[in-house]
């Protein structure tokens, strides 16, 4: 579903460029939940925000779902986005819309009209348990509760992926555990693709199937998540 081949990505030229990533393969498959894991600085949040081209790799290809996107014009590349989600540590909502406004927002921008936003947005709210909140501010919502609209964002436009940047860092850890079921749930009921990056630990134990470890821009292991942590 996701597979980046040969990606490489320098910051700035000269001697102070900065190679963030070097040579990354990666290959995601479909319906798995897949992690990246390491230490601030190695290079995670590059790596994913170049799947939906957030960032651009200098060198290297990202296909999803079958289409390489380096190639793509502005005007295809905003349609490929539409297969992919993405949530962040900090969630990125609208201090003044609403949470329906806020999942409703990426449909208004496809252009969709009101009646049939509705029929997307109220089974959205329902999955993630925001049947109550459709008409609070981000400001009167809990951060888990912040992160299930995000989440519900994220799913508006029906993507095939969901990617999670730190989703869970800014989180304690009884919300995490929430925030986390939600996704395995997501995942399972739908279907959807999970690439995460995080620094700990216990979110890949959690919920992924595969991990792969990132240390100064290499992808330096991957493995089964019952093969990547030694046994107690
Ligand atoms: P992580 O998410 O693992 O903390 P990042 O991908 O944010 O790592 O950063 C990898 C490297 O790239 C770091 O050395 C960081 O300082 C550098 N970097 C990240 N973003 C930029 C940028 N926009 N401009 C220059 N350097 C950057
Ligand atoms: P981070 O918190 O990970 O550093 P930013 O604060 O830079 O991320 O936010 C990136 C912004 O880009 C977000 O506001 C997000 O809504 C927007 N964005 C652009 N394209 C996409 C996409 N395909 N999916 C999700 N968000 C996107």
């Amino acid at each position: 579903m996701i597979r980046l081949t040969n990606v490489s990505k320098t910051y700035g030229n000269g001697p102070t460029a900065i190679a963030a990533l070097k040579n990354i393969d990666l290959h995601v498959p479909r319906g798995s939940i897949h992690g990246v894991i390491g230490l601030s600085g190695a290079g995670k949040s590059t790596l994913i925000r170049c799947v939906n081209l957030l960032e651009r790799p200098t060198t290297g290809s990202v296909v999803v779902d079958g289409q390489e996107l380096t190639t793509l014009s502005a005007a295809e590349l905003n349609q490929a986005r539409h297969q992919i989600g993405m949530i962040f540590q900090h969630f990125n909502l609208l201090a003044s819309r609403t949470v329906f406004a806020n999942i409703a927002l990426p449909l208004e921008l496809m252009g969709m009209d009101k009646v049939e936003i509705r029929d997307r947005v109220m089974p959205l709210l329902d999955l993630t348990g925001l049947e109550d909140k459709a008409d609070k501010y981000p400001a009167e919502l809990s951060g888990g509760q912040k992160q299930r609209v995000a989440i519900a964002r994220a799913l508006a436009s029906r993507p095939k992926v969901l990617l999670c940047d730190e989703a869970t860092s800014a989180l304690d850890p009884q919300t995490t555990g929430s925030i986390l079921e939600l996704l395995q749930d997501i995942n399972r009921k739908l279907g959807l693709t999970i690439l995460l990056i995080t620094h700990e630990m216990e979110v890949v134990k959690t919920i992924c199937h595969r991990v792969g470890l990132i240390s100064a821009g290499e992808l330096v292991e991957e493995a089964d998540v019952g093969d990547f942590f030694t046994a107690p």
